[in-house]
């Protein structure tokens, strides 16, 4: 039986029971509305954890001015119901007071890898991701928090944070759970029309296409940016933020794709701003039948 809390102290108490005897504890932090990709990751925290605590919290702090905070969709009795059946243990929901008391200052703010790519176009977002991971870490001190590489940057700037800040927790990124059709699994997906929903998938075909030149031996990094933003921008209706090619841990553009690298495009269909990304270039092992999964179709 799931256990649902608001508050911090019903966390750590809860939490310091459910860790009694040694069992180990994975976070799965979330803004809700969830779908499988979200669901993906409690599974690998319960594969991996004797205990998941998913965090529900739309973080006020990571969203810009004009940024869509106040429409952002939020339905926490259903996600409750998707967590209670995938196995979540304790639910953490608090309102924006309980996670910010008056008065608190305090900011962690990563270093230059969180000013490129999305850092670029929405200052102070990823201050605003790291300084409420670091809180709900500092709540929930678990062995193990698990990310989506949907957010790929975000994943980077946390790995990096961890680092830098020597905590004690392992992070844990998961490969992009897609639709059928190659759409990445996203919340913001429910703000596009029928229209918009299929203009949508050209940031995964264009992705696809693009590991299918690479695959032919296509190496050079500019170029193959030049095809991806062109495929991208191409797509009526659709506005490139940005399309790049950068080293798959410090995300600085790379020239030629001789190493580990990650495409990663930005862009809006209508006003609904998307991501999506994918392993490139020599990629460990491991990694890779999990960033371009075998399920991708071609769309229709
Ligand atoms: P969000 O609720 O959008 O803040 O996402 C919470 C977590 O779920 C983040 O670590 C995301 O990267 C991850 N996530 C979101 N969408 C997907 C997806 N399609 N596949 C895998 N992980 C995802």
């Amino acid at each position: 039986m799931m256990r649902r809390v608001t508050t911090i102290a019903e966390t750590r108490a809860a939490l310091a029971g459910l860790r009694r005897g040694g069992r180990t504890v994975g976070l799965v932090p979330t803004m809700g509305a969830l779908h499988d990709g979200h669901l993906s990751l409690v599974r690998a925290s319960r594969d991996r954890c004797d205990v998941t605590v998913v965090s529900v919290f739309v973080n006020p702090t990571q969203f810009g001015p004009g940024e869509d905070l106040d429409s952002y969709p939020r339905d926490l009795d259903a996600d409750a119901a998707l967590l209670e059946s995938a196995g979540a243990d304790l639910l953490f929901a608090p309102d924006a007071s309980e996670m910010y008391a008056e008065g608190a200052e305090t900011r962690v703010e990563p270093g230059s890898i969180s000013t490129v790519l999305c850092g670029a176009s929405r200052p102070g977002h990823f201050a605003g991701v790291a300084t409420v991971v670091v809180k709900l870490l500092g709540i929930t001190l678990p062995d193990f928090a698990f990310f989506g590489e949907k957010d790929y940057q975000q994943l980077k700037v946390i790995e990096r944070v961890v680092r830098d800040l020597d905590m004690p927790v392992r992070v844990m990124g998961c490969p992009i759970v897609r639709d059928e059709d190659g759409l990445a699994l996203s919340s913001r997906n429910r703000y596009l029309n029928a229209g918009e929903r299929v203009s949508a998938r050209v940031l995964s075909r264009a992705l696809r296409r693009l590991c299918e030149r690479i695959a032919r031996g296509e190496i050079d990094a500019c170029e193959l940016t030049r095809a991806l933003a062109d495929e991208v921008s191409g797509e009526p209706g659709v506005r490139l933020e940005y399309a790049a090619i950068v080293d798959a841990e410090t995300l600085a553009p790379l020239g030629r794709l001789t190493s580990p690298g990650r495409a990663l495009v930005a862009a809006r269909v209508g006003r609904t701003r998307l991501i999506d990304n994918v392993a490139v270039g020599p990629v460990p092992a491991k990694a890779d039948a999990a960033v371009v999964p075998l399920s991708w179709r071609s769309p229709a």
